[in-house]
């Protein structure tokens, strides 16, 4: 079984049935870019896909970063001068600021002001916040809530530690028959959201899933990683074979109902590039391609000059790009189990093309060969035996000369890569086409 087996057997609707299913399980953990809420995340993708769970100590010296303590969060709460919780981590964990330092303490409304994050453009919406890197403590509520809060003694409490322990991601590496490997990251560090983060993590953990059963090209390595310390302690931890990778892609943002966005590589022209573009294309369905730029998930990092990898990153409506990003609006109710679908389609059809894409030599490039007699032409136009696209084999036969791949044919002849590739196959089966390794 290959990729495109995978494929023709998708459908769409149970898959998106079981992704959406996944997005509300992995909702109401706590995550951050280290901790229990984390680990929970990660053991949950290893029960669908092979998972090896990584730990890197607190302390370690990271490229030019050193990995933080490690958050635990127990409870948080205001409560007023009658004992309610006012504000309550059980409800959500938006509530607390992501890597909140412990504090018990009794206030004046004056005094936790300064500690309270609304959102005044969208006042029935908690904010998301993190301190990960500056001490400090905060609690997020809406605006309308925070207005509303009457002159009391509030008793303040966040039942958190940070200590020295680990950060963990998880690695899924699945052999092929070369050591060249894709590699497909998503970030796992946000608590309950769910577009932003939750839908990356459920379609990296599908297309491991499916992967897992097929004979592949390449070898595929995906990456389960709290963002930019995840990536950049995983580079640093393997800058010796980050060679092996020769296509990538972060994935983020791909539940809601937007269109397709594909940020390029720093290359601007990586095959990962070329090949997403023509996949979205072929589809005609609504998309954008975006150049690099040194801003977004952890192509940041996989991009940086030192390391220059052809990672991309595929989305629907990018961060920052939809109201709900970084709020409890970014809940459940915004992802699609069609557009989680809809982004599995895609990504297989890109990494089946990128298995696909190969360089022949025509084994008879001095005139064009008969094809009729090889049951590869009728004499009427159209379709010969096994649906064999016609005018797909003359562009193949005639660009298969060691330079073209079949990524160029298509884009050339304007034919879709499967019929490209198709006819390549149909014709180095009769003899007429060579595969040049690479
Ligand atoms: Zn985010």
């Amino acid at each position: 079984m290959d990729i495109r087996d995978v494929r023709a057997a998708l459908d769409l609707g149970t898959a998106g049935t079981a992704m959406f299913r996944s997005v509300e399980d992995l909702y109401p953990l706590c995550r951050s870019i280290t901790g229990e809420g984390l680990r929970q995340t990660l053991r949950y993708v290893g029960e669908h896909a092979p998972l090896a769970l990584r730990e890197v100590a607190s302390g370690t010296e990271v490229l030019d970063w050193t990995v933080p303590k490690e958050w635990t969060i127990r409870d948080a709460y205001v409560k007023n001068s009658r004992g309610e919780r006012v504000v309550d981590f059980g409800r959500s964990n938006l509530h607390v600021v992501n890597y909140s330092a412990p504090v018990r303490a009794r206030m004046s409304l004056g005094e936790l002001r300064p500690h309270l994050h609304t959102l005044p453009d969208a006042p029935d919406w908690v904010p998301y916040r993190t301190s990960y890197y500056r001490e400090t403590w905060g609690f997020c509520l809406s605006h309308r809530q925070m207005t509303s809060l009457p002159e009391d003694e509030y008793e303040v409490c966040i039942d958190s530690t940070l200590a020295d322990g680990a950060l963990s991601y998880g690695e899924c590496y699945l052999p092929g028959a070369t050591s060249d490997e894709v590699l497909i990251s998503c970030h796992v560090c946000h608590p309950s959201l769910a577009n932003d983060n939750l839908s990356g993590i459920v379609l990296a953990m599908t297309l491991a899933r499916h992967l897992r059963a097929c004979s592949l090209r390449y070898s595929y390595r995906f990456l389960f990683i709290p963002g930019t310390i995840g990536s950049i302690a995983w580079l640093a931890l393997n800058e010796a074979t980050v060679e092996r990778i020769k296509h990538g892609l972060v994935l983020a943002c791909v539940g809601d109902r937007g269109g397709f966005t594909y940020k390029k590589s720093r290359r601007g022209d990586a095959e990962v590039d070329r090949v997403v573009a023509r996949v979205l294309q072929e589809r005609g369905v609504p998309h954008r391609i975006e150049e690099f730029s040194p801003y977004g998930y952890d192509e940041r990092q996989f991009c940086s000059p030192g390391f220059n990898l052809p990672v991309g990153c595929f989305m629907r409506t990018p961060h920052g790009q939809f109201p709900e990003y970084h709020t409890s609006a970014d809940n459940p109710g915004l992802v699609q189990p069609a557009s989680l679908a809809g982004s599995l389609e895609v990504c297989l059809a890109v990494l089946d093309v990128l298995e696909g894409n190969r360089r022949y030599m025509s084994e008879n490039p001095k005139g064009e060969p008969q094809l009729g007699k090889r049951g590869l032409y009728r004499s009427m136009g159209g379709f010969a035996q096994g649906g064999v696209d016609e005018l797909a084999l003359l562009w193949v036969l005639n660009l298969s000369d060691g330079e073209h791949s079949l990524l160029d044919i298509a884009a050339r002849s304007g034919r879709a890569f499967d019929s490209v590739r198709g006819a390549a196959e149909a014709l180095a089966a009769h003899g007429l086409l060579k595969e040049i390794p690479t």
